[in-house]
């Protein structure tokens, strides 16, 4: 091999953002790119791919020299003055590459180190964990090629399921909303999670069509109890950060809800944190559009990443939904974790925006919740996601 890709991902690179803010955030991705920049030779290319991704195409002798060399680029990178009390330790994952085929696009060539870099489990203590691409990861992608071709074919056959997953209200227990979550009954490969196909079709753009085949199914829905004089919850629907290439994005939604009539209040776009961290003005933006259009709008995963609690404010949402990951200790016993979570909903209170917590798995982060001004909770201490069918039934039941 002459060559080898190399996808580097900075890690913990958030508590750069929480700590410092963007500024220094995006200061320390200039920094980060010209150390790389500065251990290259003049034939070895190094770009910023997305967020904290970088992709690096370096010459290749063998395998210790090329980690020698990262090492060294790393290490250095490490080597700064900091003028702040606190001084950020850079740690990396990476997947390599060593190119075998160099009559494949290039893109193709960067998937590979990425494909590489995804299975990487970092230890806290490694400067650099490095993973290589093989055969395994071929044949997954292999199944990813799969999933790709066959993605119309199972839109028209109906092979994609909507689901819903309750939200009750923290005061009243009572059943107040839902999230609409795609599913997929592979006639071969059998239910399929959302985990492995969404990332390929966020990858081809295929996504946009399974959100609004999700919407559709859901105003559809909607339409078919309101006129049964049925009660009805709002439902929120996940719509991916795909359609915001398009400029007139929105149409395609306000079109289907034209045709079923739905009460806005009905309908909640959301869109996850992760935009933000990309592109904020444009984050706005399509904020703006969406409720210009007239849907509530809420931000997915909040707290996951990239945002802070004083970007809060700047960003006009309806709702936030507490990320997951605040609520990985089922038993409540972090304190740190319950200050953030306090800190947030009454931000979050203060802006008039409401909350929901999502991954409530025990009566231990009920209880906690209730003790707050969380407005609804989303998780399995309530239900699962369930079919359209069962949801139906559950909304006669309960409301
Ligand atoms: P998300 O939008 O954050 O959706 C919530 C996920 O958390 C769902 O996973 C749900 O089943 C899971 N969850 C809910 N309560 C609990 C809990 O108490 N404990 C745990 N451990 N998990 C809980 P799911 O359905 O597998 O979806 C995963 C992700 O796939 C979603 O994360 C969303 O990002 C994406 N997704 C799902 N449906 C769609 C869709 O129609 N369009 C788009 N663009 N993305 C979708
Ligand atoms: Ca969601
Ligand atoms: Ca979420």
């Amino acid at each position: 091999y002459e060559y080898v890709m190399i996808w580097l991902n900075v890690q913990k690179f958030k508590v750069i953002n929480e700590i410092g803010g963007f500024d220094l955030g995006n200061q320390t991705l200039k920094y980060v790119y010209s150390e790389i920049r500065n251990h290259l030779l003049d034939n070895e290319y190094v770009a910023r791919m997305f967020s904290d991704n970088f992709a690096i195409l370096m010459l290749y002798d063998n395998q210790q020299k090329l980690e020698y060399r990262l090492n060294r680029c790393f290490e250095d990178i490490n080597d700064y003055e900091s003028n702040s009390d606190y001084k950020f330790r850079f740690s990396f994952t990476t997947g390599i590459y060593l190119i075998d085929e160099t009559d494949i696009p290039i893109t193709q060539i960067k998937d590979r180190a990425h494909a590489a870099r995804k299975l990487v489990s970092p230890q806290d203590n490694d400067l650099c964990v490095y993973h290589y691409y093989d055969n395994t990861i071929r044949i997954q992608m292999l199944n990813e090629k799969d999933i790709e071709n066959r993605a119309y074919l199972a839109l028209q056959n109906g092979e994609f399921e909507v689901y819903f997953q309750p939200k009750y209200s923290v005061k009243k227990h009572q059943l107040s909303g839902a999230e609409a979550l795609v599913r997929w009954n592979h006639p071969t490969r059998g239910f399929l999670s959302p985990a492995e196909f969404i990332p390929v079709f966020e990858n081809n753009g295929f996504i946009t069509h399974v959100d609004l085949f999700v919407f559709q199914t859901v105003c559809q829905m909607i339409r078919k109890r309101l006129d049964a004089h049925q009660a009805v919850v709002p439902v929120s629907i996940n719509m991916s950060r795909m359609h915001f290439s398009h400029p007139h994005f929105l149409n395609e939604y306000i079109k289907i809800r034209n045709k079923y009539n739905i009460p806005f209040k009905y309908l909640e776009l959301e869109l996850t944190e992760s935009i933000v961290f990309e592109n904020i003005e444009m984050f706005i933006n399509i904020i703006k559009s969406i409720h210009q259009a007239g849907f509530m709008c809420s931000m997915d995963d909040f707290g996951s990443g990239y945002s802070s609690l004083s970007m809060l404010k700047n960003l006009e949402v309806d709702t936030i939904k507490l990320d997951k990951s605040f609520f990985a200790t089922k038993d409540m016993s972090y304190e740190k974790e319950k200050i953030i979570v306090k800190n947030i909903i009454d931000m979050a209170k203060a802006l008039n925006i409401s909350t929901v917590a999502e991954g409530i798995e025990t009566h231990e982060q009920v209880n906690f919740l209730e003790h707050t001004e969380c407005d609804l909770i989303q998780g399995f201490v309530y239900s699962r996601p369930i079919p359209i069918q069962n949801f139906n039934d559950l909304l006669d039941s309960q409301l």
